[in-house]
């Protein structure tokens, strides 16, 4: 009866680890009632390709529960987490203690969190329909937003390639071509129902159904973390106010699992927040050295280009490692202080590699 289990390529992925035969005989006929999403959709990245580490992605809420089989013990291993924590969210910047160091070679703050509004699918699963609705929604939500954080709506559908490219090269806007995205069918449709809304100066933008619904995202130039934190908090709430105000829905959000995003290793807060800073010293050091540094201080380093788009110079993002079972005000934290300490060692690599 049903379908025999997929090879799952990526043989030490969790994936590998919990969707076991019996398993996959349980759950694999099962379809979500939100968007039609199976197992074998969820895990699709992990049986096409050899080098994941999680493996899964959900098509909607539901996934988490209908299969929750797998995703629990996933999310509960990827987070180090048990199985009763309870998410709660702060994000009173006045908690806050300290800034970056006004003297860091930062070049940019950075911090985002992903939404998804209740009702519809997650990007690998919504359907096309859903897509356009979400995107008619929003264009309605962000024409409420005032003061610094009114602004524009732009589709990508239509937008010219000089505009486009500008605002890639300037790090606010996103890219296709991701070989995890497009493989847990996120980029069906493209570019369809997909766009970006960002005030005048670009320091308050809304990502419009890329990898999640919406990734609400505050940045500006310099090191000033209290200032963006600040921006995005205000910049949630009035989304969130708007959307239900325009829709009578909320995002959705778990008692467990805080705010729900199509992938599992963003739950929680959702929340990047992060820093373009330049580490000369542990440039010459090595990148296994800086990773394993990041790894002790829970930051995690990336290329300037974004998650897919590499590594170039001594330019590094720098970002809070977790996402579930901290609070976003503990996130920011832990992000400043790790790149203070970050800077302050690399005053030292500096001098050790003679390049001081
Ligand atoms: P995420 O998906 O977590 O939002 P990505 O790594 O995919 O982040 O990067 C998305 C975009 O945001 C990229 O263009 C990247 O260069 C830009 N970005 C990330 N952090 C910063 C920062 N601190 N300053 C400027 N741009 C940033
Ligand atoms: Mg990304």
């Amino acid at each position: 009866m049903g379908e025999p289990m997929p090879e799952i390529k990526s043989k030490h992925s969790l994936v590998a680890k919990y969707v076991t035969k019996p398993i996959w005989d349980k759950l694999h006929q099962a379809v979500t009632t939100t968007a039609g999403f199976t197992l074998a959709k969820a895990i699709a990245c992990a049986t096409e390709y050899d080098d994941q580490h999680c493996g899964i992605y959900a098509g909607d809420w539901d996934s988490y529960k209908i299969f929750a089989e797998v995703f629990d013990p996933i999310i509960q291993e990827y987070h180090g987490i048990s199985g009763d924590v309870v998410h709660e969210s702060d994000m009173d910047v006045s908690k806050i203690k300290g800034n970056i160091d006004p003297s860091a070679p930062v070049h940019s703050t950075r911090i985002r969190v992903g939404r998804n509004i209740d009702g519809f699918g997650l990007s690998p699963g919504i359907t096309r329909t859903q897509r356009l609705d979400v995107e008619n929604l929003m264009k309605k939500a962000f024409a409420n937003l005032t003061g610094d954080l009114a602004g524009t709506y732009y589709p990508l559908t239509g937008m010219e390639e000089k505009v486009r490219q500008q605002l890639v090269d300037d790090h606010f806007l996103f890219v296709s071509g991701d070989k995890n995205l497009q493989t847990s069918g996120m980029e069906r449709d493209w570019p369809e129902g997909r766009g970006i809304f960002h005030n005048k100066d670009k320091t308050f933008l809304t990502w419009v159904n890329e990898e999640d619904q919406l990734r609400i995202i505050s940045m500006e130039k310099g090191g000033d973390v209290k200032g963006v934190f600040d921006r995005l908090a205000r910049g949630i709430q009035a989304v969130g106010e708007s959307v239900k105000k325009e829709s009578g829905k909320d995002f959705m959000l778990d008692p467990k699992y805080g705010f729900i995003h199509a992938c599992p290793t963003n739950l929680g807060t959702g929340m990047r927040a992060s820093v373009h800073v330049d580490l000369p010293g542990y440039t010459k050091e090595g990148l296994s050295v800086l990773k394993a540094r990041c790894e002790e201080l829970k930051v995690q380093p990336r290329g300037t280009r974004g998650e897919s788009g590499g590594q170039t110079g001594i330019t590094y993002d720098i970002s809070n490692k977790h996402r579930l079972g901290y609070s976003e005000v503990e996130l920011v934290q832990c992000m400043i202080d790790g790149v203070n300490s970050l800077v302050k060692e690399d005053l030292e690599l500096q001098k050790k590699h003679g390049i001081a």
